[in-house]
């Protein structure tokens, strides 16, 4: 199961950090999700709730932000529309994708330093 594995190096992630900085309690998550990550949300949370028991995440809240997937020329910075051909029409190149349009990024993480 893909969330099930994302949620297990998420929660590593975090209870590295947070040994790293020698925390107590890790109190919220951030973690940005691309449209094109190929994530569902319900599921990565559903996962999170079953992994966590146990872990320095236990009573950690996991928000999820939704960043969605946005596309630009790599040589003007014109932006390409969604479902346009995804070519800059002024410059002919391929358009490139924006990024954290397909990546889960653990944004921030709330925690407890003595
Ligand atoms: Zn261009």
């Amino acid at each position: 199961m893909h969330e099930y594995s994302l949620v297990q190096s998420l929660v590593g992630r975090v209870e590295a950090e947070a040994h790293s900085r020698k925390a107590t309690a890790v109190h919220r998550l951030v973690v940005s999700v691309g449209e094109l990550a190929g994530l569902d949300p319900e599921l990565f949370q559903t996962a999170y709730d079953t992994f966590r028991a146990g872990t320095i995440c236990e009573r950690a809240t996991l928000e999820m932000r939704r960043v969605p997937a946005r596309w630009s020329c790599t040589a003007c910075g014109r932006e390409i529309a969604r479902g346009e051909v995804l070519t800059c029409p002024a410059c002919q190149l391929p358009a490139r994708l924006a990024p954290g349009g397909d990546e889960i990024l653990l944004e921030t993480i709330e925690m407890e330093v003595p």
